[in-house]
This record gives C-alpha cells, sequence and structure tokens, in this order.
C-alpha cells in the first residue's frame, strides 16, 4: 500500500468533570462539562463509526472510570485511548513524585481497560514543567503531544534544555519521546469556549476556514505530513459546531491520498514511534 500523501489524526480531549472536580467548581460548571461525556461523545462516536473514521481520544483516569459507558463505546469503537492526567492536573504545578504518581496511575488504569499500555500522553492544558516529559519518557509513553515547536512533522523532544539570561541557551539532548505538535487554532477550546484566551463563541465557519487552510496547506506543501487537530466533546459536541468537524472531514475527503488514522498507528508506520 503506497503512503498516504497527508495524514489527518483527530484527537479528543476528554476531560468530562475531571477538572471541575479537582477544582471544586460550582453546579453550573460542572454541568457544561458534563455535557462531554452525556451528550458530546456519544453524538461524535456516532459520526466517527458512521463515517468509518479512527481517532484518539486523552482521558483523564476520572473519565474514564466516572463513565464506563463512553469508555467501553470509545474502546468498542476501535478508538485509541490515552493519558490526559487523573484529574487533569496542571503538570507544571506538581512535584516530581506527584506527577510520577499521576503517570504511574493513569497509565495503569488506561492498560487495565485496553489490555495494553497506552502510548501517548497529552498534558491538561498543555502545561508542562520542565522535566515532566522525560517523566513522561521514564513512566513508559512512546508519544507526546504537548508542545508547539512543529506543525505537521513529529520530532524527537530535547530533555534539559537550560535557559538563563545571564548565560542564554544550552540545548538538552533528544530522548526517544516523539513530539506530535499541537497548537491553539487547531484546537476547538480557544475558539469557542467563553473565557478562553480568544473570547470564545466564535462562528464555525471561522474555525472550519481555518482548519481546512491548513488541511489544504499541508496537503499541497507537506508530503507525507502528520495534521493533528485537538477537539472537546463539551465544546465540538454542540450541534452547531459539529458541522465543522462533517465539513471537515468532507474537505479531506475531497483531497487525494488522505488517511485518517490513530496517533499511534500513523506513527509506528512513519516509524517514528519511540521503542519501548
Ligand atoms: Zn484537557
Amino acid at each position: 500500500m503506497s503512503e498516504p500523501r497527508l495524514t489527518v489524526a483527530l484527537t479528543f480531549d476528554h476531560d468530562a468533570i475531571s477538572d471541575g472536580v479537582r477544582r471544586g467548581d460550582t453546579p453550573v460548571k460542572l454541568s457544561h462539562a458534563e455535557f462531554g461525556p452525556r451528550v458530546g461523545a456519544p453524538r461524535i462516536l456516532s459520526f466517527l463509526a458512521r463515517e468509518g473514521l479512527p481517532s484518539t481520544w486523552f482521558i483523564p483516569g476520572h473519565t474514564l472510570v466516572t463513565f464506563p459507558d463512553n469508555t467501553e463505546a470509545i474502546v468498542a469503537g476501535g478508538h485509541e485511548l490515552a493519558c490526559h492526567g487523573w484529574y487533569h492536573e496542571d503538570f507544571s504545578e506538581l512535584t516530581r513524585d506527584e506527577a510520577r504518581a499521576v503517570l504511574e496511575r493513569s497509565r495503569d488504569a488506561l492498560a487495565t481497560v485496553t489490555g495494553a499500555q497506552p502510548a501517548g500522553f497529552r498534558a491538561p492544558y498543555w502545561a508542562l514543567a520542565p522535566g515532566t516529559l522525560a517523566l513522561v519518557e521514564e513512566t513508559g509513553f512512546r508519544y507526546d503531544s504537548s508542545l508547539m515547536a512543529g506543525d505537521v512533522r513529529p520530532y524527537r523532544v530535547r530533555h534539559g534544555d537550560r535557559h538563563t539570561v545571564a548565560d542564554g541557551t544550552t540545548w538538552g539532548r533528544e530522548g526517544h519521546l516523539v513530539e506530535v505538535p499541537v497548537y491553539w487554532a487547531l484546537d476547538d477550546w480557544p475558539h469557542f469556549e467563553p473565557g478562553s484566551a480568544r473570547g470564545g463563541l466564535a462562528a464555525p465557519s471561522a474555525v472550519l476556514e481555518i482548519w481546512t487552510e491548513e488541511l489544504r496547506w499541508a496537503w499541497q506543501h507537506e508530503p507525507g505530513g502528520l495534521l493533528t487537530l485537538t477537539m472537546h466533546p463539551e465544546c465540538i459536541g454542540r450541534a452547531h459546531r459539529m458541522g465543522v468537524l462533517e465539513r471537515f472531514v468532507e474537505a479531506a475527503r475531497g483531497l487525494d491520498g488522505i488517511e485518517f488514522a490513530r496517533l499511534d498507528r500513523a506513527l509506528e508506520r512513519m516509524g517514528a514511534l519511540a521503542p519501548r
């Protein structure tokens, strides 16, 4: 089989109420998050099944065990499950021991559900402490998807970069962990959710334009690339936004040689997945 001209990864951060439980959110905020597992995720999973699309779900341990019907449906649909903390922790605020404990607990819970070690990690809020990704590598993950130093080319994560005003920058060494880069414009949350960096509640057409332009550029100019979208069920799963997903998939199918893939399988095929 020939290599796809462009691989597209649809990824979903299934935060549900994990973050709100940790922060002690009030009922309305919690209910906004609960829309994800109750309405958004089933709606998205039906769409993916209808279209025969694989995807990757970054799922906090709390979501995994609190919404077992969702978990079961994601696994049954053939989608990839990957780590997103337990209570959607901000890793930049955790000690090394706390971070390790969260990674191990989440990794083991995912392995219990799927019968295999999860390959992927994405930091909640894309927030990391300087040593977090070294820990992610040490705890057996094979790729991360939280950094932004690229767009459609996965790259190796460096560990131990040092930046000081006095001495400037000394680059660390590349490890085995592979980075699948992300970006705010390719994430539904900053466009749509009230209180987010861009103000939220954007018109779906504006977001569709950004996503399809990224798609067309990558398809035309970056053959062999991997384009990654980040979405949240409580956000993209709203009725007026599902059309963005539908039309994006339609646009991708209108171009030759585009393949949708789970991140673990896409990286494996590219020979980019870190060894166990
Ligand atoms: Zn998240």
